[in-house]
């Protein structure tokens, strides 16, 4: 009988470790199992934030597809999906190339969602790959030193606006404010002349998680010099010049900023709408067990699905937390359809939310319970290196791993 072929979309949290599940409960001759990425390299999303603030080393965010998977078992593709023909059961690539398959997992993750506010794309930049936010550190150190080649008058080169006070934004900046002393001295700026402005839309900061952490995290950006303006959204943006205002009202004010960055929200990746999937902005309402609906042998993992919070009966937000645990269960699921036995249901199992601040404070809440400062700056660093027992790479806690 011929091997089914299984094709996974990406090599970020979902796909990966879907890849690395499977590998490890199919034998060899059970399926061949196809990994295509943009890239030869993992990069861990969720952190971010830190080499865009240039407080991490890019290096240590990326880990190579091939020191994690064993490519004996797992062959691993670099191209870029253009589209998926579901009914031909066929992965187009951009370069022409076609893959084949019997089961195919979306696991191509998130893009910036800038709903359609002007400028917003063409002149704001997102933290959204490795490539992305090596951008953002470099524009901000040559925008620090062109601050003094300009004769240290114009105070937007040393102008950050960040858009959204989501996780993103307010991880980013946590990163950011703790590093504008080190560029000030480099570049010779004084620490007055540097703005670091926060747009969000919503009256507070994390809209939605707890009244307290939320307190706690705002008035530690505040003291930190970050200048709130809550209740205001980016209304528009042109090059170096930031318009916002209450997103109910017509009163707008501007600011000059030569960084500007949103961090406003994702959708899913355009590749769902591409290849005909129905869908609410990239995502899709998966089935209880991870397939879209009506496609027998399609699996939608991570930030391209949507899972029903019977709770709050809307969606849970897209994290690497639920990507990974939907992750486990599509390889079982596949393992289980190739072995002639009937798939189980995803629940999603909350393990808690933790945000960094900086490198030495945070806030979060794990198992129910809250936790602040240093407490919760240790239980980031730890759920952090868990993403590479998750790997089964040990090695990687020690060589690119937080302490
Ligand atoms: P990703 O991990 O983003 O991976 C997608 C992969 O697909 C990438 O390798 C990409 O290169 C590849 N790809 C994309 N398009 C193509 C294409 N066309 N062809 C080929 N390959 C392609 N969540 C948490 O749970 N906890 C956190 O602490 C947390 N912190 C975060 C911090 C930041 C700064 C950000 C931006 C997000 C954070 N998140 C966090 C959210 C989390 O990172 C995402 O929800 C998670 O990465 C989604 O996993 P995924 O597998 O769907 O996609
Ligand atoms: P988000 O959607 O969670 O937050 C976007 C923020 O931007 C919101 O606060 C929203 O009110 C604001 N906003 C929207 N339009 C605006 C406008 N026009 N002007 C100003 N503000 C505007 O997006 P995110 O922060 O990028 O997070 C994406 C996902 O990743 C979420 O599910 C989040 O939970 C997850 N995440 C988790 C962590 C963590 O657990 N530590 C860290 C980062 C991201």
């Amino acid at each position: 009988m011929k091997r089914p072929n299984i094709v996974i979309l990406g090599a970020g949290f979902g796909g990966l470790i879907t890849a690395v599940n499977l590998q490890k409960t199919l034998a060899a001759g059970d399926a061949n199992i196809t990994l295509i990425n943009k890239h030869d390299y993992h990069y861990q999303t969720t952190w971010l934030h830190e080499p865009a603030a240039g407080t991490m080393n890019p290096d240590q965010a990326r880990v190579y597809i091939n020191d994690i998977v064993n490519p004996s078992r797992v062959k691993f593709v670099k191209g870029i999906v253009d589209r998926v023909d579901t009914a031909g059961k066929q992965v187009m690539l951009e370069d022409g190339s076609v893959v084949e398959y019997d089961y195919v997992v979306f696991g191509l993750g998130g893009v910036p969602e800038t709903f359609g506010i002007p400028g917003l794309k063409e002149h704001a930049m997102t933290i959204s790959s490795l490539n992305s936010v090596r951008k953002i550190k470099e524009h901000i150190e040559y925008s620090f030193a062109q601050y003094k080649t300009n004769g240290s008058s114009d105070n937007s080169f040393v102008t950050i606006v960040v858009g959204g006070a989501g996780f993103t934004g307010v991880e980013f900046l946590g990163e950011i404010v703790n590093r504008i002393p080190e560029l000030c001295k480099q570049y010779d700026v004084p620490r007055e002349a540097v703005r670091i402005v926060n747009i969000e839309a919503a009256p507070t900061v994390l809209p939605g998680f707890d009244p307290e952490l939320t307190t706690y995290a705002q008035k530690w950006l505040e003291r930190k010099g970050v200048e709130m303006k809550l209740g205001n959204g980016i209304k528009g943006v042109e090059p170096g010049i930031v318009t916002f205002g209450p997103l109910k009202g017509e009163t707008t004010e501007t600011i000059k900023a030569n960084t500007i960055i949103w961090t406003g929200g994702v959708s899913g990746s355009p590749i769902i709408e591409k290849s005909g999937f129905e869908a609410v902005r990239n995502r899709v309402m998966v089935e209880a067990d991870n397939r879209a609906p009506g496609h027998d042998n399609v699996f939608i993992i991570g930030d391209c699905s949507a899972v029903m919070d019977p709770a709050s009966n809307r969606p849970y937000p897209p994290t690497a937390q639920i990507a990974t645990q939907q992750a486990h269960n599509v390889a079982k699921n596949i393992a289980a359809l190739i072995n002639g036995k009937s798939t189980s249901k995803f629940t999603y199992e909350s393990k808690g939310t933790v945000a960094s601040l900086g490198h030495n404070d945070g806030i979060g809440i794990v198992m129910g319970k809250k936790i602040f400062g240093r407490n919760a700056s240790f239980m980031k660093k730890v759920i952090d290196n868990k993403h590479f027992i998750e790997l089964k790479k040990y090695g990687l806690v020690l060589k690119k791993g937080k302490f």
